[in-house]
């Protein structure tokens, strides 16, 4: 700035998980290049960092975020907090959620982690208004403060925000739903005006709209996620995007839809596994890239 008079940047507060970490030398380069990147590229805004963790996973992220700090010479907050107590806390939630969207419905604790963020605003502090949580196989090339201005685009009721899945896992997972309601547009791909679902390894959340949504503890409530798999004869197991999705087709004013350039999903597993044809409609994604997403473990592009 040309002024010698400096106005104090915008706190921008980011989540993510860091479980299980101990022994395992992916996750921890995952953590390295998504603070890495985040934190080089967010020029206007001041992060503050909040990891939900284990306490062997603690003290290896501190030790990555100290790094990240001392290499970019840049300040961030950074506060944990304990996955254990949090999967407490959202137990009811978790529960009501499991039996419809995990891989192994049996695995309690082990795979509640991936449903937390459906209770983040119970979670994060009171006077957190508004939040963005990153899967940690990510890796930021865009100011951040950018995909915080998106919320400037919400509508009047809408609670999260999240990019389109980019594969065709919600048109497998719908198979006998679309057949049954062949004019249906869930489990179509943007590109010919349907609905291909979202990713959940970028959500914007309306934390204050959350806690004071009348409506919310009855949509997460287990006899309305029970209700609404039925209508849509839907057994997934990809955790919180499983309902984000399916609250995305009933509730749309609920949930927007971000540019998919927010959360380009690298993986190609679908293309080789029955989909080859239709995937290239699934992945499309013009523009620059402002998060590449190496979900499936797929290596992020070295740029
Ligand atoms: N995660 C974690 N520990 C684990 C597995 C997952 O902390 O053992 C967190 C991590 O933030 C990760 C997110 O959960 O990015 C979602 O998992 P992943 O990215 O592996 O799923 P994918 O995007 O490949 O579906
Ligand atoms: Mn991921």
């Amino acid at each position: 700035s040309s002024s010698s008079v400096s106005t104090p940047k915008e706190e921008v507060n980011i989540w993510c998980i860091f479980t299980k970490a101990a022994g395992n030398a992916s996750m921890k380069y995952k953590l390295l290049t998504f603070t890495h990147s985040l934190v080089e590229n967010a020029n206007s805004v001041m992060i503050s960092l909040h990891v939900i963790v284990d306490t062997s996973s603690q003290r290896i992220a501190q030790e990555i975020l100290q790094s990240v700090k001392d290499t970019l010479k840049k300040d961030i907050k950074i506060s944990f907090y304990d996955v254990n107590q949090i999967a407490k806390d959202l137990k009811s939630l978790v529960a009501a959620m499991q039996p419809h969207f995990s891989s192994q419905p049996g695995s309690y604790y082990s795979d509640s982690l991936f449903f937390l963020s459906l209770g983040l605003h119970r979670i994060a502090p009171v006077s957190m208004s508004r939040a963005a949580m990153f899967d940690i196989d990510t890796k930021v090339l865009t100011d951040v403060g950018k995909l915080f201005e998106l919320f400037e685009s919400f509508g009047n009721d809408t609670l999260f925000a999240l990019a389109p899945e980019l594969s065709p896992v919600y048109r497998h997972v719908l198979y006998l739903y679309r057949s049954k309601n062949p004019s249906s547009k869930i489990g179509d791909p943007i590109a010919t005006g349907g609905f291909p679902g979202l990713n959940s390894g970028v959500i914007l959340f309306a934390l204050d709209r959350l806690r004071n949504s009348p409506m919310y503890p009855h949509l997460v409530h287990a006899f309305n996620v029970t209700s609404l798999t039925k209508k849509y004869s839907f057994k997934g197991h990809l955790g919180d995007q499983d309902f984000y999705t399916l609250l995305g087709f009933e509730h749309p004013e609920l949930v927007s839809v971000i540019p998919c350039n927010w959360n380009r999903q690298l993986c190609t597993w679908w293309s080789d596994h029955g989909y080859r044809d239709v995937m290239p409609q699934y992945a499309q994604c013009e523009g620059k890239v402002h998060v590449w997403h190496g979900n499936c473990n797929t290596p992020i592009p070295v740029t």
